[in-house]
């Protein structure tokens, strides 16, 4: 039986893989032993120990000798990790398969960025020359992909934007404690007023915006500012400026350029693959959601092509995506945050032709970025290892 080393389960992607790996009974198919960079040594937590076979005790994840005895590493704990841990493990000789959440190798020319309803044969070609980096490729991309990929896979694309609206969640357990605490804060500075029908609106809304304005570094020790009752256009680290149009440092933030890089890299084109890449920007928003990333897509196709055709298109790609009809009541049940968190389905609405001619379509989509976005690649490349 397959060694598997788990790190990182205790974060937000990696509490979601666990739920999805005891709900898909992979746990019947591996020995697991469970990691820890802060509590090495202490006993699994209650959860965890209902998973485990043989082991009672957390490992330490910086200790390279215990990581070297796995066949097969999950990592979920983040860049910082994998940069530190993951070099010396193949210095140290270790040949066994790393598949990562993090974004911290993606792009390395040995790394394949796993997404496998729309990119197996890319993963079966690096299987078939040795590959052993499998990584997750960013949320926001992989939900976009899930949803749309059948117009990338027809060779439709010319060009898409993609305007995202992305939840807490995609920064972590501590980014979601934050903003409920905002809401929290913010909703009890003007409880009194609300309980009042009477009171003025616009003092709630004064009330509001001083205490938002007053946060301290404490309260917005994640995000920097409030998210609560805001929204943040930026996310991920400024690339800086200066540079040409489609290179990192162009004005985009790093999430944006991971847009275009990724779309690509997890299509295998463009950059490395000898063909040409598909030019893939926008801007990337946070908004208070608590999970799922949302996004609105504009795509120039290379041809008309009637909508009816494109919806068929889309829904046939793969089990997951399902068409939102393009109406409002359709819309408000199942194209919000609310309605597809914990969902595995991808949903993909408001698909029109846009005022800008034949060949520009709109459409929104919507995934669980910790599912389809995080964990689930991760543990479904897990199970392409095991049936190899
Ligand atoms: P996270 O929730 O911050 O968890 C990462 C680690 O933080 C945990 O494994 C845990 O390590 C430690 N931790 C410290 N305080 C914690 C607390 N109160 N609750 C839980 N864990 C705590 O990060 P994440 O969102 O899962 O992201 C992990 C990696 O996946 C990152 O590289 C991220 O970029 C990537 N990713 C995230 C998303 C997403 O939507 N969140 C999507 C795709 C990829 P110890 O148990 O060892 O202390």
């Amino acid at each position: 039986m397959a060694l598997v080393g788990l790190v990182g389960w205790r974060g937000m992607v990696g509490s979601v893989l666990m739920d999805r790996m005891a709900a898909e009974r992979d746990f019947d198919l591996i020995e697991p032993l469970f990691f820890s960079t802060s509590n090495a040594g202490g006993v699994l937590p209650a959860q965890i120990a209902k998973l485990a076979k043989n082991e009672s005790r957390l490992h330490d994840a910086n200790d390279v000798d215990a990581l070297r005895r796995c066949d097969i590493i999950i990592t979920c704990q983040g860049g910082d990790y994998t940069t530190a841990v993951f070099p010396k493990l193949r210095s140290a000789g270790w040949k066994g398969h790393w598949i990562d959440a993090a974004s911290t190798l993606r792009m390395n020319d040995d790394a394949v960025i796993v997404l496998d309803p729309v990119n197996l044969p890319v993963i079966q070609r690096a299987l078939a020359k040795g590959n052993r980096n499998w990584i997750g490729g960013n949320c926001t991309v992989s939900c976009m992909l899930m949803g749309v990929a059948a117009l990338y896979k027809a060779g439709l694309v010319e060009w898409m934007t993609t305007m995202t609206y992305q939840a807490a969640s995609g920064g972590g357990a501590q980014h979601m404690r934050e903003l409920l605490a905002q809401y929290g804060t913010l909703h009890a500075e003007v409880k009194a007023l609300l309980g009042d029908p009477a009171s003025a609106i616009l003092e709630i809304d004064r009330r509001v915006i001083a205490r938002q304005r007053a946060m301290t570094a404490d309260e917005t020790a994640n995000f920097g500012v409030p998210l609560g009752g805001s929204l943040i256009p930026w996310i991920d680290r400024d690339l800086g400026v200066g540079k040409q149009p489609g290179e990192a440092g162009w004005g985009v933030s790093r999430e944006e350029w991971k847009g275009m890089a990724e779309t690509n890299k997890i299509l295998g084109q463009g950059d490395g693959f000898g063909t040409p890449a598909v030019p893939v920007d926008g801007f990337c928003v946070r908004v208070g959601a608590m999970r799922c990333h949302s996004q609105a897509l504009t795509f120039k196709l290379k041809k008309d092509v009637p909508l009816a055709e494109l919806e068929a298109m889309i829904a046939a790609d793969n089990e997951w995506v399902r068409v939102v009809p393009n109406n409002r009541e359709a819309t408000l049940r199942d194209l919000t945050p609310v309605a597809v968190t914990g969902m595995m389905t991808i949903p993909v609405g408001r698909i029109r032709k846009l005022a800008m001619g034949p060949q520009y379509v709109g459409a929104f989509t919507i995934g669980d970025q910790l599912l389809w976005g995080a964990a689930e690649p991760l543990r479904r490349m897990m199970r392409i290892l095991l049936s190899g």
